[in-house]
């Protein structure tokens, strides 16, 4: 037993030291990865269910590097938010998402409006206002194309400066959207203080829909509508894989989806080309 447990010891040091440099070499090749051509965003439709309509997309971060692969947003974005890579990174994705934006204009493809992550660190730097509008000057996009995704955490959280934040962000133009509504902490008096545009219910709360238990998911979503409705916020469900899933959604009057169903998130060329067979 004290030899497995020696071997045991060493077995989970040896794991940690792993783990550690390969996070360790992911940030060295993040860092470079901008300048070598590495990233790339996808688009994901979004779908108002009263149209049918694709009303909006969102632009979602890929990396692939020769040596390690395809790496998961879900796995780099928080190292690159741990090193502080994510200012960089993500003032490549406004404005690689801005410019396609201006281009699918000009070409008269019909995407509605163009929704961007931007972390909490991101909103938290003084220049951010400057860089969104650097981004929309330089690209001659209207402000009212764009549209910011952000947690709760980051709009809610250090109250003064992120009111005042998201009243400039209004006034200018630009949407604000708070993604993976429901998961976080938030004062919900808060959405009466500060404007907002959209709520993103979270996957988690979909994923169990219309599978007949009338469950807490179910009220959970439900109520999420009724309170944007009764703000006059729009509301969109993201993670939605199944027609039952769907139908729910429908029936609970929400107004727009996004998810597998209709389409995976899809690089640019392929999106146009799904975009143009929606089209009527
Ligand atoms: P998120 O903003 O909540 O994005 C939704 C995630 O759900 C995306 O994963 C998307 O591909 C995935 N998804 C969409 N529809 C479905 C579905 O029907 N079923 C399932 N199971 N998944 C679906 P992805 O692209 O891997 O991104 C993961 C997270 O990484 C994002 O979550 C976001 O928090 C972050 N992220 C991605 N791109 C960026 C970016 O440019 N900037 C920042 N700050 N974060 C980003
Ligand atoms: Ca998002
Ligand atoms: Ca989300
Ligand atoms: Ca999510």
């Amino acid at each position: 037993a004290k030899h497995d447990g020696r071997n045991g010891y060493r077995f989970y040091t040896q794991e940690m030291h792993e783990r550690s440099s390969r996070l360790l070499r992911m940030e060295t090749l993040l860092r470079q990865a901008a300048a070598r051509g590495e990233l790339h965003l996808h688009y994901q439709p979004q779908i108002d269910l009263g149209s049918g309509r694709c009303v909006g997309v969102e632009a979602l971060l890929r990396w692939n590097n020769p040596e390690l692969g395809a790496i998961s947003p879900a796995e780099f974005i928080p190292l690159a938010e741990e090193t502080g890579l994510i200012s960089q990174l993500g003032q490549w994705v406004l404005r690689h998402a801005v410019q396609q934006a201006r281009r699918w204009l000009d070409d008269g493809v019909p995407f509605g409006v163009m929704a961007v992550n931007v972390s909490t660190i991101q909103l938290r730097q003084k220049d951010f206002m400057q860089t969104v509008a650097d981004s929309l000057r330089e690209a001659g996009l209207p402000s009212d194309r764009l549209e910011l995704e952000m947690t709760e955490s980051a709009a809610f959280g250090n109250a003064e400066a992120a009111v005042k934040l998201l009243d400039e962000l209004h006034r200018s133009g630009v949407r604000i959207s708070i993604d993976d509504f429901g998961t976080g902490y938030s004062s919900l008096s808060y959405l009466k203080r500060i404007h907002i545009d959209k709520l993103k219910i979270d996957r988690s709360f979909v994923r169990d829909l219309g599978q007949d238990s009338e469950g807490e998911d179910e009220a959970m979503v439900e109520a999420i509508i009724h309170m944007a409705r009764s703000l006059k916020v729009t509301v969109i469900a993201e993670g939605v894989e199944t027609l039952e899933q769907l139908e729910s959604l429908r029936l609970r009057r929400c107004h727009e989806v996004q998810g597998y169903f209709f389409s995976r998130p899809l690089p640019p060329g392929e999106l146009e080309a799904w975009l143009l067979r929606q089209a009527p």
